[in-house]
């Protein structure tokens, strides 16, 4: 007798925690379905906070192709990530996206090259006022010489598309410029592999009139890909986060008034970095870094 109590008391004590257990399965399921819902609407409702302007610069053109590896050009390869980014902002109501290039050909934008030719004496005289500017600057020891990482010079046509630009979101009052980019190693041979691996991410140094909040935009980007991407195993890249003084992409000689953060992505000869899924995944941390950086 005292068994069959033991026993019907272990049955009971069973169907009770397994009931339990479902039951409990049960409500975390509806909770996990509540918040994808709950989330989903958000991204759905109509958004009436400011917008957030974000100017897309998928790196160098159709003339200036950047790193090669085999058949792939660093500017085909900054395109194809700029779509799969404006993908994920086309979601997100809180953001208005502009693109300095025609992804489907490669040129400039119609917007862009009218800007250019328009703004042609403009842009030239914009140069020369920030860089006489730096100088006086440099001579009166207002600010000092940082260089940390050596890049190759841009030519004089690069140049001024790069202070182009510049003008342009100066005028715009862009909220963040974002400069696409995929790294290579000096090589004699394009089909010839590099010996770094890794992504960067460079943000104006802090003599720089943009640093503050490029730096904040940079670093909350940065935390983001440290979860899922590898750094840059170049020594001076260590860490994957840098800042730059001599970068017109960032804003050098004080040519931006606007947040500005370059993002070398990976080495252009690392395998995954040409797969549809990790352009598909860069562009998901892009887009989720810079929500944090402007909304949490
Ligand atoms: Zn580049």
């Amino acid at each position: 007798m005292k068994k069959i109590v033991a026993v019907s008391f272990l049955v009971i004590v069973s169907i009770v925690l397994v009931g339990y257990n479902i039951e409990e399965l049960k409500r975390e399921k509806k909770q996990d379905i509540a918040f994808r819902v709950e989330v989903q609407d958000a991204l759905n409702a109509p958004y009436l906070g400011p917008k957030k302007n974000i100017l897309i610069v998928p790196g160098h053109d159709n003339i200036d192709v950047g790193a090669q590896y085999l058949e792939i050009t660093e500017a085909v390869l900054t395109c194809e990530l700029a779509k799969a980014i404006i993908e994920q902002f086309n979601h997100d109501a809180r953001f208005t996206v502009y693109i300095t290039r025609d992804c489907s050909t490669g040129e400039y934008t119609k917007a862009f090259k009218e800007y250019f030719e328009k703004e042609s004496d403009a842009i030239n005289a914009f140069i020369i006022e920030k860089r006489a500017d730096t100088k006086r600057k440099l001579l009166t020891g207002n600010i000092v010489e940082n260089i940390a990482v050596e890049h190759t010079k841009a030519n004089t046509r690069t140049t001024k598309i790069l202070y182009g630009i510049n003008k342009w979101a100066n005028e715009e009052k862009i909220d963040l410029i974002l400069h696409l980019h995929y790294n290579s190693d000096p090589r004699y041979d394009n089909n010839e592999k590099g010996r770094h691996s890794g992504f960067s991410i460079y943000v104006p140094e802090k003599q720089l009139i943009n640093s503050e909040k490029s730096y904040y935009i940079g670093k909350k980007i940065h935390s983001l890909f440290m979860s899922a991407f590898p750094t840059s195993s170049l020594k001076i890249e260590r860490g994957g986060f840098i800042e730059a003084q001599s970068l017109i992409a960032l804003g050098s000689n004080n040519s931006l008034t606007v947040p500005s953060v370059l993002i070398e992505y990976a080495y252009i000869y690392e395998p995954q970095a040409r797969t549809k899924e990790d352009i598909i995944e860069k562009a998901i941390y892009t887009h989720l870094g810079i929500v944090k950086a402007f909304f949490e």
